[in-house]
């Protein structure tokens, strides 16, 4: 008898598809940590852009101030936009008040599964749609524009990425850096069941090289390296040509079989 049932929320169906992104259980640690990691990079680099902090520092330990203002910008992290109509997605993860051209930008940040880019991206735009319409009449801006920031839990990004990274003005550099920060991120452990033989727990790691400096992606799952099935590579979207990267995928975790007699 094999047994797939997921060893962080105890649901059948312990597939790698729901380890990196669908497990209610990890939903609220390590998937929201992913998410803010990429919402930490992005907030930073339009904070120096406006002089609103004076210098850089790893994204890791980059603790965004809640607002941010001087004279040529406003910038929010994580805040609730008081609306006077009653509007359900009113907390976007940054907004930027670009008060030299009374402009705003909605950023949003999202990571789902490789398959559901292009949906993830549009789902995104329209669920701001309202907030767009209320804070045009509420802050005096001339513009509004909503931004997705849409990268997948294997690191891959959709082609319209580089036109919402020209709307924030930011260098196409930063996509190096949120693909490295979602990868690093994507190291999950579970829980050792019972029947696990080999006493080390099942690992989901996937340590990345930095890719600038030509360094080779290598994901660290000896652990699970049994029940890995095929090699795959993945080609990351990249100003610079391709940047492509082996990736060790597998369906499913390894099953550990209870043993006959
Ligand atoms: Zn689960």
């Amino acid at each position: 008898m094999a047994l797939d049932i997921c060893r962080a929320c105890h649901r059948p169906g312990e597939s790698l598809r729901h380890i990196v992104s669908g497990c209610s259980h990890l939903a609220n640690g390590e998937y929201l940590h992913r998410h803010n990691q990429v919402a930490r990079i992005v907030h930073q680099q339009l904070a120096l852009r406006f002089g609103l902090i004076d210098f850089e520092m790893p994204y890791y330990r980059y603790d965004p101030t809640s607002v941010l203002e001087n004279s040529s910008a406003l910038l929010y992290w994580d805040r609730t936009i008081i609306t006077d109509r009653y509007i359900t997605a009113n907390r976007p993860d940054i907004v930027l008040v670009d008060r030299l051209v009374r402009r705003a930008i909605i950023v949003d940040i999202t990571i789902p599964h490789d398959d559901n880019l292009v949906k993830a991206e549009k789902e995104k735009v329209s669920k701001y749609l309202d907030l767009a319409d209320e804070i045009t009449d509420m802050w005096n801006v001339e513009s509004i524009v909503i931004v997705p920031i849409v990268v997948s839990v294997n690191g891959l990004l959709a082609k319209s990425f580089d036109q919402h990274l020209k709307k924030l003005s930011l260098g196409c550099w930063i996509k190096g850096r949120i693909q490295k920060a979602v990868l690093e991120t994507a190291r999950i452990e579970l829980p050792m069941l019972p029947s696990c033989l080999n006493g080390s727990p099942a690992l989901v790691n996937a340590a990345l090289v930095d890719p600038r400096q030509g360094g080779r992606t290598s994901l660290g799952a000896s652990q699970v390296a049994a029940g890995f099935k095929r090699r795959k590579t993945v080609e990351f979207v990249s100003s610079s040509g391709g940047l492509s990267v082996d990736m060790m995928m597998t369906d499913d975790l390894p099953t550990f079989k209870k043993q006959t007699d």
